[in-house]
């Protein structure tokens, strides 16, 4: 199968337990997604909800410099990209390739001139915010949340004047609307599910997916059982409604995948990137070849031709 996953928290977790990716314990290595036809993996750098300001930008600095090299000791096997013709090229190739996201806009250190600085570095996604409340916006479990600060006004519109793609995972549903007034982009959702299916405020509601839709954006499905169920275990079949249920509001051209290993537990049957060949399977056994190609790689390849350099 070919595979494209929006979103991992790998990254964050080599660098803590000061593991490498080609070769670990955790839910995603290099080693383990070598027998994918093809494979793009977004990497994310996640910024906790108690690192703000200049600590934060500092912390992001140091996980990015860690996922560089350990990027750069396996560049024989996966290429680096920045733009959807860097992609492009690396998969005629036969290499995978790996992108740069950072979770939570925190990474800014409240600081305009950073998106700048980010970008240069590679980074080509960004979620707005983590859970809590930043310099940017409320994430979706802050306590009466409010949307995009003045601040964070600014950024969507460097983000889109630069082609940094905004992420609105974890972002409160007010922010969201804000970001639907004052993105001039499309914009995605790297790992959430349907709130109609599963009432999580981490999920999307109708309102939210259709208009993803309209704005031609992506919205990655998230493994994690709780965005799920509700509960903390369930088997991969429990995200079919999900899917099923996104398919009925339009999303054809939109649903993806956005794993979330190494950043939460994971379905029994799903427990690590090997297993996603299984879930490749139970899809086409439902949807068939066609959408199940779309979901798992097409949609999201098709996406990040819009990021050029
Ligand atoms: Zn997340």
């Amino acid at each position: 199968m070919k595979y494209f996953d929006l979103h991992c928290d790998t990254a964050t977790e080599c660098f803590e337990r000061h593991l490498e990716l080609y070769r670990n314990n955790l839910q995603l290595s290099i080693e383990r997604g070598l027998d994918f036809e093809e494979w793009v993996q977004v990497y994310a750098i996640w910024m906790n909800d108690n690192l703000r300001g200049e600590a934060a930008y500092k912390h992001f600095c140091k996980v990015y410099n860690y996922l560089i090299l350990e990027l750069q000791k396996n560049e024989s096997l996966v290429r680096l990209c920045t733009s959807g013709r860097e992609i492009n090229e690396a998969l005629e190739k036969g290499k995978r390739v790996a992108l740069l996201a950072v979770e939570g806009s925190a990474a800014l250190g409240g600081k305009l001139e950073h998106i700048e600085d980010l970008y240069n570095k590679g980074i080509r996604f960004m979620t707005l915010t983590w859970n809590g409340r930043s310099e940017v916006a409320d994430g979706c479990m802050q306590e009466s949340a409010g949307g995009l600060t003045d601040f964070g006004k600014a950024v969507v519109s460097e983000m889109n004047r630069l082609g940094m793609i905004i992420d609105v995972s974890h972002l409160a549903e007010k922010g969201f609307w804000d970001v639907v007034s004052h993105s001039d982009k499309p914009f995605i959702a790297t790992h959430s599910n349907s709130k109609k299916i599963c009432d999580h405020p981490r999920n999307l509601s109708d309102e939210a997916f259709k208009t993803i839709v309209e704005r031609k954006g992506l919205v990655g499905m998230n493994f994690y059982p709780t965005f799920i169920n509700g509960t903390t275990e369930a088997s991969i079949k429990e995200l079919l409604p999900h899917i099923s249920h996104f398919l009925e509001l339009g999303g054809e051209n939109v649903i993806a995948l956005g794993s979330d290993f190494d950043g939460a537990t994971m379905p029994m049957d799903l427990p690590n990137i090997e297993k996603v060949e299984c879930f490749y399977n139970e899809l086409v056994k439902n949807y068939g070849k066609i959408i199940s190609d779309k979901i798992c790689f097409k949609n999201a390849l098709n996406f990040t031709n819009i990021l050029n350099n």
